[in-house]
């Protein structure tokens, strides 16, 4: 998260206002000069001291570690000032909500951390501190939201080590934002086990980016990565439309490990750019290999980009341009899958960049994320990508759970018609049985994706694949179904 915030807020007045020591001050070492809080220094020594000062059947301290959950965007969309101001405020809350002798501190941009001599405290402030820092903000004219992550740990016992335990409360921390963030976990032997795979994880893909990083530039093939496709076909008709390109990472002792557990390692260790390039080059030249259907126009390629991509929006710009250049597609065959949870921000400007290419958008997991309809309309989408949830919650069988698919089959029918009338067509991702299919199409959704079709596929097999598709295509269309019957 960025830490440059240094400009001195106003003065706060929704808070208990922490004593910002005067420039010159020898406190400052010790104290954050932003919010006045503890250093990350002086919360060592304090941690150091008090478990070493802790007698046999003293309470024992605890720690929380605290991150505000995407308080980037805040800087992104209402300047660092604004950022400034709002972390000032978060300070005074947090120290609003511990018990007096607890000692907070301002670990790094976004990052806070508060000890409590007495442990046993530690849920409750959790969940006040939860409480308190997502009340509304206003600064500088801007009103805003926030939510946190917390991560407790509590001391075994008095020989301790601070590192320890700071450590065990930022795992915990770490949970709470695998969690889905907003939360607060209190940390688990289990969960070191989880921190240490996930480390060995994130140095085995540190290494093969680092060992392919020239190829990955140049957007040539690369050891251990692949791109794979999954078809997409007219849910009417059946006839082959284009295929969504999706990432594989085939590690040489792990097996096949999907985008799901290492697109987010790479966006934490920032070699998202590169990988997302390389996927963006490689389907980009896979896709105008393609042989041309028997009817209809070209197939198209769906590229995902992940939302720190979409964050840098002059270098993703250029990256999908380069990758029209050097592959020679046309750009309309082009089409970039945005996730909806990425929308927070202003991503209207890089959307609209992308548009202006040639290339079409599409809003994918659509119905899980923040997107309003009321600014659904003002984003230049082409397709709504109907979350997989919402399939799932269809018959796979025989077994039709009544209540729940009723409702999934209004929710898709309602989505199909609200993508109609913004002039958006919808994709059903997921749709794994015939009976899905029925659904899906019965209520109106346009394009089908799914197991059901085919799986991700590897570039060496996609040719048959085709051959396969084209000739299923050729078969009688499937009628126009009635329309549904009334909710009951
Ligand atoms: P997504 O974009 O929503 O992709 C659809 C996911 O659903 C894929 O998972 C696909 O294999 C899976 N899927 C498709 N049909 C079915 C089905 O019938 N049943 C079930 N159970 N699953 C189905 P995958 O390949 O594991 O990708 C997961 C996510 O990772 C993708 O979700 C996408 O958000 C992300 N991802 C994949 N490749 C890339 C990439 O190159 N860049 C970025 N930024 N993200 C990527
Ligand atoms: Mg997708
Ligand atoms: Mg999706």
């Amino acid at each position: 998260m960025n830490a440059t915030n240094a400009i001195r807020p106003e003065r706060t007045d929704d808070v208990i206002s922490p004593d910002v020591p005067a420039a010159g001050d020898p406190a400052l070492k010790e104290h954050d000069p932003l919010t006045g809080l503890c250093s990350r220094a002086e919360l060592h020594r304090l941690l150091g001291t008090t478990l070493a000062g802790a007698r046999p059947g003293d309470a024992l301290p605890a720690l929380l570690a605290l991150d505000l959950d995407r308080f980037q965007s805040i800087n992104d969309s209402t300047g660092i000032a604004t950022g400034d101001g709002v972390l000032s405020r978060v300070a005074g809350r947090i120290r609003g909500a511990v018990p007096k002798d607890a000692t907070v501190a301002r670990i790094s941009g976004d990052e806070f951390a508060v000890l409590l001599p007495d442990g046993s405290q530690g849920s409750a402030v959790a969940a006040k501190l939860l409480e308190l820092i997502a009340r509304p903000y206003a600064v500088n004219g801007h009103a805003m939201s926030l939510s946190v992550s917390i991560g407790l740990a509590r001391a075994l016992g008095p020989d301790q080590d601070a590192d320890d335990l700071l450590q065990a409360a930022n795992i915990a921390l770490h949970c709470a934002e695998a969690d889905g963030k907003d939360r607060w976990c209190l940390f688990e032997p289990w969960m070191q086990q989880r921190a240490s795979s996930r480390q060995a994880l994130e140095m085995d893909l540190r290494a093969a980016l680092a060992t392919n990083k020239v190829e990955l530039r140049k957007a040539m093939a690369v050891e251990q990565f692949e791109v794979h496709y999954q078809p997409q076909v007219d849910s009417r008709s059946q006839r082959l439309l284009g295929f969504e390109a999706l990432a594989r990472w085939r590690h040489p002792v792990r097996g096949m490990v999907g985008p799901n557990e290492f697109i987010p390692l790479a966006e934490e260790i920032g070699l998202i750019g590169l990988l997302g390039d390389w996927v963006l080059q490689t389907a980009c030249r896979t896709a105008a290999s393609w042989p041309a259907p028997s009817t209809g126009a070209p197939y198209r390629v769906a590229v995902n980009v992940s939302p720190l991509q979409l964050r840098e929006r002059r270098a993703l710009v250029a990256s999908i341009a380069n990758a029209l250049a050097s592959s020679g597609l046309a750009p309309g065959r082009l089409e970039i899958e945005i996730t909806e949870s990425a929308l927070i921000g202003d991503a209207l400007e890089t959307l609209q960049g992308i548009k202006a290419l040639g290339v079409s958008l599409s809003l994918d997991d659509f119905g899980t994320g923040y997107s309003s309809l009321s600014q659904l309309a003002h984003y230049p989408f082409d397709r709504l990508k109907i979350d997989r949830s919402f399939v799932s919650e269809l018959p796979s069988g025989d077994a039709a759970h009544a209540v729940r698919t009723v409702q999934s089959r209004w929710m898709l029918q309602a989505i199909a018609s609200l993508g109609a009338g913004l002039g958006m067509s919808t994709v059903a991702e997921g749709v794994e049985t015939e009976a899905q299919a029925a659904i899906v199409r019965e209520a109106g959704v346009s394009v089908i994706q799914g197991f059901l079709i085919a799986r991700p596929t590897p570039e060496a097999a996609l040719a048959s694949l085709i051959e396969r598709l084209e000739i299923a295509a050729d078969l009688p269309a499937i009628p126009t179904p009635a329309p549904l019957e009334s909710h009951p």
